[in-house]
């Protein structure tokens, strides 16, 4: 496809993802024309001053004005407000696509709020950190990472060419899939690890506190700084999720409650069954599952989809995300 590939890209929203996104494209030199709008003036300054946009908008109306494809990455809880602020400025013929990490109610969405003649085709590139802001993105990030594309049957061919071609053109493989389908995947393989992640870490930081109303025999008191000091021992791996953006986190979970909610009682009864492994001593039990999961490790490897966690170009590494 010829490039530039757009005229004029409207990003609604300048962090991590935002950020990157504008960078990959200038970089790919694949649209004529990136204007960016965020909430604050500080992220909207900052943005400028980083230099990856051609223009800032205070408002998310002026930004889509003209564009011919508008990329909404702000949380998915701002997403109702965005659409019906932007929907009477969008060009007939312009494409509005996102990043959000849930599918299925961005589709509803969509449908709800754009005008007949605009074509709303969802995506979420499974490409991110833990970091947040204007200054966490950076034009690698999508290197080499999939990107799901959840078009439906009425939507137009061309548009979708056009949007798989950006995306392609950041570095990314693209996959088609139904928004309700990506929903479960995800919700296995990104939503429920970082509910676990959540749920450990807080687990860990109780244990003082309720130790300590307890008045617990000083020997069982596990302090915070031990859990801190001693965390190479496969916790901190969790902290790194556990601290990844709240609100992110917070929309995702409300927005896929359904297929987290599945996964969630599966993991549990999988939970219990090592639960009973242990108490029983059931050692061959315990050995044949963790040489089971070792395996999809290898798989994962093997695919290229192993990350390296905090490498950024700003810190000298290969720029590569982890995967959300
Ligand atoms: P982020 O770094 O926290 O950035 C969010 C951006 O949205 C900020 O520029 C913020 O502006 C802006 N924003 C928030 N509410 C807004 C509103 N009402 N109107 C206009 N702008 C608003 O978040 P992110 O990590 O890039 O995530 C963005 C989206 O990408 C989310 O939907 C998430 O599900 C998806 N995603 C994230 C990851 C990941 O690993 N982080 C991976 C894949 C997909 P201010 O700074 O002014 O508040």
């Amino acid at each position: 496809m010829q490039k530039p590939l757009y005229r004029r890209i409207a990003l609604i929203g300048l962090g991590l993802i935002g950020s990157s996104l504008a960078r990959a494209v200038r970089r790919g030199a694949l649209a004529d024309h990136i204007a960016g709008h965020a909430r604050s003036e500080a992220t909207r300054d900052l943005s400028m001053k980083l230099g990856f946009l051609d223009s800032v908008h205070a408002t998310a109306e002026a930004a889509v004005e003209g564009a011919d494809l508008v990329v909404l990455a702000t949380p998915l809880g701002a997403y109702e407000a965005v659409l019906e602020k932007i929907a009477p400025h969008l060009a007939p013929g312009a494409t509005v696509t996102d990043v959000g990490s849930c599918k299925a109610s961005v589709a509803e969405a969509f449908a709800r709020h754009l005008p007949d003649g605009v074509h709303g085709i969802p995506g979420h590139p499974v490409a991110g950190t833990e970091n947040s802001g204007p200054d966490a993105g950076f034009a690698t990030l999508f290197k080499d990472r999939f990107c799901i594309i959840t078009p439906e049957e009425s939507t137009d061919q061309a548009a979708l060419d056009r949007l798989v071609a950006l995306w392609e053109g950041v570095g990314s493989q693209v996959e088609l899939m139904d928004s309700r389908h990506h929903d479960r995947v995800l919700a296995i393989t990104s939503h429920l690890p970082h509910l676990i992640a959540y749920t450990i870490v807080g687990t860990a930081s109780d244990l003082e506190s309720q130790l300590t109303r307890e008045r617990a025999d000083e020997r069982a008191l596990v302090e915070t700084r031990e859990v801190i000091k001693y965390s190479a021992g496969g916790f901190r791996d969790f902290t790194r999720i556990a601290g990844s953006d709240p609100v992110m986190w917070r929309d995702v979970f409300t927005q896929n409650k359904e297929a987290v909610l599945e996964m969630l009682g599966r993991f549990q009864e999988d939970l219990v069954a090592l639960q009973r492994a242990i108490r029983w001593g059931e050692a061959d039990k315990l050995e044949e599952w963790f040489t089971r999961t070792r395996e999809i490790r290898r798989g994962v490897v093997e695919l290229g989809q192993a990350g390296r966690f905090y490498a950024t170009e700003r810190n000298g590494g290969d720029g590569e995300g982890d995967e959300r």
